[in-house]
Protein backbone atom coordinates (compact mmCIF):
# COMPACT_ATOMS: atom_id res chain seq x y z
CA UNK A 1 0.00 0.00 0.00
CA UNK A 2 2.84 2.53 0.03
CA UNK A 3 3.37 2.35 -3.21
CA UNK A 4 0.08 4.13 -4.19
CA UNK A 5 0.24 8.48 -4.20
CA UNK A 6 -1.15 10.04 -2.20
CA UNK A 7 -4.03 11.31 -3.78
CA UNK A 8 -4.89 8.16 -4.98
CA UNK A 9 -5.43 6.65 -1.28
CA UNK A 10 -8.66 7.05 1.41
CA UNK A 11 -8.57 10.01 4.07
CA UNK A 12 -10.35 10.23 7.81
CA UNK A 13 -11.30 12.88 9.01
CA UNK A 14 -13.42 12.22 12.04
CA UNK A 15 -11.75 10.03 14.97
CA UNK A 16 -11.07 9.81 18.30
CA UNK A 17 -9.08 8.65 21.03
CA UNK A 18 -8.19 8.04 24.33
CA UNK A 19 -8.35 12.18 25.01
CA UNK A 20 -12.49 12.11 24.97
CA UNK A 21 -14.05 8.79 24.59
CA UNK A 22 -12.09 6.97 22.33
CA UNK A 23 -10.15 3.56 23.15
CA UNK A 24 -6.70 4.35 21.16
CA UNK A 25 -4.42 6.54 22.29
CA UNK A 26 -3.32 9.36 19.59
CA UNK A 27 -0.33 7.42 18.83
CA UNK A 28 -2.36 4.00 17.75
CA UNK A 29 -4.54 6.11 15.91
CA UNK A 30 -2.00 7.27 13.57
CA UNK A 31 -0.40 3.22 13.74
CA UNK A 32 -3.67 2.29 12.61
CA UNK A 33 -4.52 4.90 10.03
CA UNK A 34 -0.64 3.71 8.65
CA UNK A 35 -1.79 0.49 8.88
CA UNK A 36 -4.64 0.81 6.37
CA UNK A 37 -2.75 3.01 3.81
CA UNK A 38 -4.74 6.15 5.11
CA UNK A 39 -2.95 9.57 3.43
CA UNK A 40 -4.39 11.55 6.28
CA UNK A 41 -6.65 12.19 9.00
CA UNK A 42 -7.83 14.44 11.90
CA UNK A 43 -8.41 13.64 15.20
CA UNK A 44 -11.87 15.52 16.05
CA UNK A 45 -12.02 14.47 20.04
CA UNK A 46 -15.21 15.88 21.68
CA UNK A 47 -14.69 19.11 23.13
CA UNK A 48 -11.10 18.91 24.20
CA UNK A 49 -7.69 19.10 22.31
CA UNK A 50 -5.25 17.33 24.74
CA UNK A 51 -4.36 14.90 22.13
CA UNK A 52 -3.17 16.84 19.26
CA UNK A 53 -0.09 16.87 20.04
CA UNK A 54 0.59 13.28 20.25
CA UNK A 55 -0.87 12.64 17.04
CA UNK A 56 1.06 15.03 15.03
CA UNK A 57 4.41 13.93 16.67
CA UNK A 58 3.32 10.21 15.46
CA UNK A 59 2.48 11.71 12.00
CA UNK A 60 5.68 12.26 10.07
CA UNK A 61 7.66 8.84 11.01
CA UNK A 62 3.99 7.39 10.31
CA UNK A 63 3.42 8.78 6.55
CA UNK A 64 0.15 9.94 7.32
CA UNK A 65 -0.73 13.66 7.15
CA UNK A 66 -2.61 14.83 10.53
CA UNK A 67 -5.05 17.71 10.66
CA UNK A 68 -5.65 19.53 14.21
CA UNK A 69 -9.42 18.91 14.92
CA UNK A 70 -11.86 18.52 17.34
CA UNK A 71 -15.90 17.97 17.78
CA UNK A 72 -17.35 21.06 19.95
CA UNK A 73 -20.49 19.97 21.67
CA UNK A 74 -23.07 22.15 20.89
CA UNK A 75 -26.70 23.63 21.08
CA UNK A 76 -28.82 24.39 18.24
CA UNK A 77 -32.28 25.56 19.73
CA UNK A 78 -32.70 23.05 21.85
CA UNK A 79 -31.15 19.93 20.12
CA UNK A 80 -27.49 18.73 20.63
CA UNK A 81 -25.52 19.05 17.13
CA UNK A 82 -21.48 18.48 16.99
CA UNK A 83 -19.71 20.78 15.33
CA UNK A 84 -16.48 19.45 13.38
CA UNK A 85 -13.71 22.18 13.31
CA UNK A 86 -10.76 21.19 11.65
CA UNK A 87 -7.42 23.40 11.23
CA UNK A 88 -7.68 24.92 14.16
CA UNK A 89 -4.88 26.50 16.80
CA UNK A 90 -5.27 23.90 19.64
CA UNK A 91 -3.15 26.60 21.72
CA UNK A 92 -5.56 29.63 20.80
CA UNK A 93 -7.03 31.59 23.71
CA UNK A 94 -10.57 31.72 22.93
CA UNK A 95 -11.15 28.40 21.76
CA UNK A 96 -8.91 26.75 25.51
CA UNK A 97 -10.78 29.67 27.24
CA UNK A 98 -13.97 28.11 26.23
CA UNK A 99 -13.08 24.41 26.32
CA UNK A 100 -12.31 24.90 29.76
CA UNK A 101 -15.48 26.25 30.74
CA UNK A 102 -17.20 23.32 29.32
CA UNK A 103 -15.66 21.07 31.33
CA UNK A 104 -16.33 23.48 34.68
CA UNK A 105 -20.13 23.25 33.32
CA UNK A 106 -19.71 19.41 33.26
CA UNK A 107 -18.16 18.74 36.28
CA UNK A 108 -20.88 20.56 38.14
CA UNK A 109 -23.36 18.71 36.47
CA UNK A 110 -21.83 15.43 36.92
CA UNK A 111 -21.93 16.36 40.72
CA UNK A 112 -24.96 17.53 41.09
CA UNK A 113 -25.73 13.89 39.29
CA UNK A 114 -24.12 12.31 42.09
CA UNK A 115 -25.68 14.38 44.57
CA UNK A 116 -28.96 13.09 43.56
CA UNK A 117 -28.27 9.99 43.94
CA UNK A 118 -26.55 9.62 47.10
CA UNK A 119 -30.00 11.34 48.50
CA UNK A 120 -32.01 8.49 47.29
CA UNK A 121 -29.37 6.16 49.09
CA UNK A 122 -28.13 4.97 45.40
CA UNK A 123 -23.98 6.09 45.42
CA UNK A 124 -21.93 6.02 42.14
CA UNK A 125 -18.46 5.46 42.42
CA UNK A 126 -15.93 7.00 40.41
CA UNK A 127 -14.75 3.48 39.19
CA UNK A 128 -18.82 3.29 38.44
CA UNK A 129 -18.27 5.91 35.98
CA UNK A 130 -14.39 5.50 34.83
CA UNK A 131 -15.42 2.11 33.61
CA UNK A 132 -17.25 3.92 30.63
CA UNK A 133 -15.34 7.10 30.14
CA UNK A 134 -12.55 7.67 32.50
CA UNK A 135 -11.48 10.84 30.82
CA UNK A 136 -14.53 12.13 29.91
CA UNK A 137 -17.35 12.12 32.21
CA UNK A 138 -20.40 13.11 30.97
CA UNK A 139 -24.86 12.37 31.09
CA UNK A 140 -24.07 9.65 28.56
CA UNK A 141 -21.27 8.08 30.85
CA UNK A 142 -24.02 8.68 34.38
CA UNK A 143 -26.57 7.18 32.44
CA UNK A 144 -24.75 4.30 31.18
CA UNK A 145 -23.80 3.64 34.86
CA UNK A 146 -27.05 3.98 36.57
CA UNK A 147 -28.16 1.37 34.14
CA UNK A 148 -25.50 -0.83 34.53
CA UNK A 149 -25.58 -0.27 38.29
CA UNK A 150 -29.33 -1.25 38.43
CA UNK A 151 -30.34 2.31 39.87
CA UNK A 152 -33.41 2.30 37.99
CA UNK A 153 -34.80 -1.12 39.22
CA UNK A 154 -34.36 0.07 42.88
CA UNK A 155 -35.23 3.37 43.04
CA UNK A 156 -39.13 4.00 42.71
CA UNK A 157 -39.31 6.70 40.41
CA UNK A 158 -35.66 6.71 38.39
CA UNK A 159 -36.94 8.32 35.29
CA UNK A 160 -36.63 12.04 36.57
CA UNK A 161 -33.02 10.56 37.71
CA UNK A 162 -32.24 9.27 34.45
CA UNK A 163 -33.62 13.08 32.75
CA UNK A 164 -31.46 15.13 35.78
CA UNK A 165 -28.14 12.73 34.37
CA UNK A 166 -29.12 13.27 30.52
CA UNK A 167 -30.07 17.08 30.64
CA UNK A 168 -26.16 18.04 29.82
CA UNK A 169 -25.08 21.71 30.12
CA UNK A 170 -23.84 22.90 26.63
CA UNK A 171 -21.51 25.55 27.28
CA UNK A 172 -21.35 27.07 23.24
CA UNK A 173 -24.78 27.38 20.54
CA UNK A 174 -23.79 26.35 17.28
CA UNK A 175 -23.56 30.14 16.53
CA UNK A 176 -20.85 30.44 18.64
CA UNK A 177 -19.02 27.43 18.26
CA UNK A 178 -18.50 28.12 14.67
CA UNK A 179 -17.16 31.15 15.27
CA UNK A 180 -14.91 29.82 18.12
CA UNK A 181 -13.29 27.37 15.49
CA UNK A 182 -13.32 30.33 12.76
CA UNK A 183 -11.35 32.62 15.01
CA UNK A 184 -9.01 29.63 15.52
CA UNK A 185 -8.44 29.41 12.36
CA UNK A 186 -10.25 26.41 11.68
CA UNK A 187 -13.40 25.57 9.29
CA UNK A 188 -16.78 24.23 10.58
CA UNK A 189 -18.36 21.27 9.70
CA UNK A 190 -21.38 20.22 10.67
CA UNK A 191 -21.43 16.15 11.68
CA UNK A 192 -23.66 13.40 11.12
CA UNK A 193 -27.03 15.27 10.47
CA UNK A 194 -28.55 12.24 10.22
CA UNK A 195 -28.35 12.30 14.33
CA UNK A 196 -29.90 15.86 14.98
CA UNK A 197 -33.78 14.50 14.30
CA UNK A 198 -33.93 11.00 15.44
CA UNK A 199 -37.27 10.49 13.24
CA UNK A 200 -36.21 12.71 10.53
CA UNK A 201 -32.55 11.93 9.14
CA UNK A 202 -32.76 14.28 5.89
CA UNK A 203 -32.53 17.85 7.04
CA UNK A 204 -33.71 20.29 4.22
CA UNK A 205 -31.29 22.96 2.64
CA UNK A 206 -34.06 25.61 4.30
CA UNK A 207 -33.22 23.87 7.75
CA UNK A 208 -29.61 24.01 7.18
CA UNK A 209 -29.67 27.56 6.10
CA UNK A 210 -29.53 29.31 9.36
CA UNK A 211 -26.03 27.51 10.32
CA UNK A 212 -25.15 28.41 7.17
CA UNK A 213 -25.75 32.06 7.52
CA UNK A 214 -24.10 31.67 11.28
CA UNK A 215 -20.60 30.85 9.01
CA UNK A 216 -20.82 26.84 9.08
CA UNK A 217 -18.39 25.64 5.95
CA UNK A 218 -18.98 22.21 5.52
CA UNK A 219 -21.11 19.29 5.82
CA UNK A 220 -20.22 15.40 6.74
CA UNK A 221 -21.45 13.21 3.37
CA UNK A 222 -19.55 10.36 4.15
CA UNK A 223 -19.99 8.93 8.03
CA UNK A 224 -20.65 5.42 9.73
CA UNK A 225 -24.52 5.98 10.20
CA UNK A 226 -24.88 7.64 7.09
CA UNK A 227 -25.89 4.98 4.19
CA UNK A 228 -26.17 5.82 0.30
CA UNK A 229 -29.41 7.64 0.58
CA UNK A 230 -28.58 9.93 3.47
CA UNK A 231 -25.02 10.33 1.38
CA UNK A 232 -26.84 11.48 -1.47
CA UNK A 233 -29.08 13.23 0.03
CA UNK A 234 -26.53 15.52 1.57
CA UNK A 235 -23.54 15.82 -0.86
CA UNK A 236 -26.28 17.00 -3.03
CA UNK A 237 -27.17 19.46 -0.21
CA UNK A 238 -23.49 20.04 0.29
CA UNK A 239 -23.33 21.55 -3.11
CA UNK A 240 -26.98 23.75 -3.43
CA UNK A 241 -25.22 25.23 -0.19
CA UNK A 242 -22.10 25.98 -0.95
CA UNK A 243 -20.62 23.65 1.95
CA UNK A 244 -17.53 21.65 1.87
CA UNK A 245 -18.14 17.75 1.52
CA UNK A 246 -16.24 16.14 4.82
CA UNK A 247 -16.43 13.14 6.53
CA UNK A 248 -14.76 9.73 8.26
CA UNK A 249 -15.59 6.46 10.60
CA UNK A 250 -16.17 8.66 13.76
CA UNK A 251 -13.99 5.29 14.85
CA UNK A 252 -13.64 4.93 18.67
CA UNK A 253 -11.36 2.38 18.45
CA UNK A 254 -12.22 -1.60 18.39
CA UNK A 255 -15.39 -2.30 19.25
CA UNK A 256 -16.65 -5.17 20.98
CA UNK A 257 -19.09 -6.61 18.18
CA UNK A 258 -17.33 -5.24 15.15
CA UNK A 259 -13.67 -4.26 13.81
CA UNK A 260 -12.79 -0.89 14.30
CA UNK A 261 -14.33 1.55 11.65
CA UNK A 262 -11.14 3.80 11.07
CA UNK A 263 -10.67 4.51 7.26
CA UNK A 264 -14.20 2.14 6.33
CA UNK A 265 -16.04 5.16 4.56
CA UNK A 266 -13.93 5.53 1.36
CA UNK A 267 -13.44 9.42 2.19
CA UNK A 268 -11.63 10.14 -1.17
CA UNK A 269 -8.22 12.46 -0.94
CA UNK A 270 -9.92 15.57 -2.76
CA UNK A 271 -12.10 15.79 0.57
CA UNK A 272 -9.01 16.41 2.12
CA UNK A 273 -7.45 18.72 -0.17
CA UNK A 274 -10.66 20.80 -0.21
CA UNK A 275 -10.40 20.98 3.11
CA UNK A 276 -7.15 21.93 3.29
CA UNK A 277 -7.61 24.73 0.71
CA UNK A 278 -10.12 25.97 2.81
CA UNK A 279 -8.11 25.95 6.39
CA UNK A 280 -5.41 28.26 4.36
CA UNK A 281 -8.25 30.48 3.19
CA UNK A 282 -9.85 30.84 6.95
CA UNK A 283 -5.71 31.63 7.87
CA UNK A 284 -5.62 34.13 5.36
CA UNK A 285 -8.81 35.68 6.43
CA UNK A 286 -8.07 36.19 9.97
CA UNK A 287 -4.79 37.30 9.13
CA UNK A 288 -2.54 34.53 9.64
CA UNK A 289 0.18 33.86 8.01
CA UNK A 290 -1.18 30.13 6.76
ZN1 LIG B 1 -20.46 13.35 17.02
ZN1 LIG C 1 -17.34 11.99 16.72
Amino acid sequence: MGSASPEQRDVDLHLHTTWSDGRWSPGQVVAEAAARGLAAISITDHDVLGGLREGHQMAAAAGVKVLDGVELTADWDGRTVHILGHGIDPGHPALTAALERGRSLMGEHVERVLAALEAVGEPLSAADLGRYRSRYPGGAALVLAMVQRGVLRRVSDGLPLLRLAAAEPRAYTAREAIRLIHRAGGVASLGHPVKIHRDRPLLTIGELEPLVDAGLDGIEVWHVVHGPAERGHYAVVAEALGLLAVGGSDCHGPDRTAGPRIGSQGVPYSAFDRLSASIVARRVANGVRA
